[in-house]
């Protein structure tokens, strides 16, 4: 099974995707993760990158659609989650005839809604595991007392440097200039279904576990 979790930055889609993994045996791919770790690590394509992201514009279709289509070489286990990916009408096609090629097809395209209002608060208190990747958030989920992560015992705790105000802004508009033209391009194929990602991180996964399992 291959599924797109679409939605705003701080929907919720890094959360529910890590929960796939773990119970459905799925892989997890994140554009937004691989770009993190070109940066980190300091590649040539990580130095383009760093200040395009940094600003919170796209970088360029080429760059993604060659790292996604790496990852479809690889293994494949439960199916792929496409997590942050495609964000424009040219990578939505890109991983149509990527798919195609592979002689795999798209089971669903899963739009998380969520009101902007939230979006700013949930991405301004977001931090993570550097080990394992839990998410944390300032006033819902507070960084432990102790320093070490409830998940893993790790004691890195790492914010985004995207993950500021004014980035967020430029997110926040290219998602709805390139990125929301998604929701239909999908609905005229027939393949979106829509949740509420306001509510509890259990009842959001309960009702995309309910539309992985129709
Ligand atoms: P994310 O972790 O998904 O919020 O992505 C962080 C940043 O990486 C974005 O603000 C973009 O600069 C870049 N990025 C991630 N995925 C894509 C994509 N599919 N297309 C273009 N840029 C992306």
């Amino acid at each position: 099974m291959n599924i797109i979790l679409l939605g705003p930055p701080g929907a919720g889609k890094g959360t529910q995707a890590r929960y796939l993994v773990d119970t459905r045996n799925m892989i997890q791919l994140s554009t937004g993760d691989m770009l993190r770790e070109a940066k980190d690590s300091g590649t040539e394509m990580g130095k383009i990158v760093a200040d395009v992201m940094a600003r919170g514009d796209l970088v360029t279709d080429e760059i993604v659609i060659g790292l996604i289509r790496e990852k479809l070489e690889g293994d494949k286990a439960g199916g792929f989650i496409f997590d942050g990916f495609p964000r424009t009408l040219a990578q939505a096609d890109a991983l149509a005839e990527l798919l195609e090629e592979k002689g795999e097809k798209l089971d669903a395209v899963v739009e998380m809604q969520v009101d902007d209002a939230a979006l700013v608060s949930r991405i301004t208190g977001r931090s993570t595991c550097g080990d394992c990747g839990e998410v944390y958030h300032d006033e819902t989920k507070p960084w432990p007392a102790d320093g070490k992560c409830t998940n893993c015992g790790g004691t890195t705790q790492k914010r985004r440097a995207d993950d500021n105000e004014d980035s967020l802004k430029q997110r926040l508009m290219e998602y709805y200039k390139k990125t929301s033209p998604l929701i239909g391009y999908y609905y005229a194929k027939g393949q979106l279904s829509s949740v509420d990602g306001l509510g509890e991180i259990d009842g959001v996964r309960a009702a995309i576990s309910a539309i992985l399992d129709a």
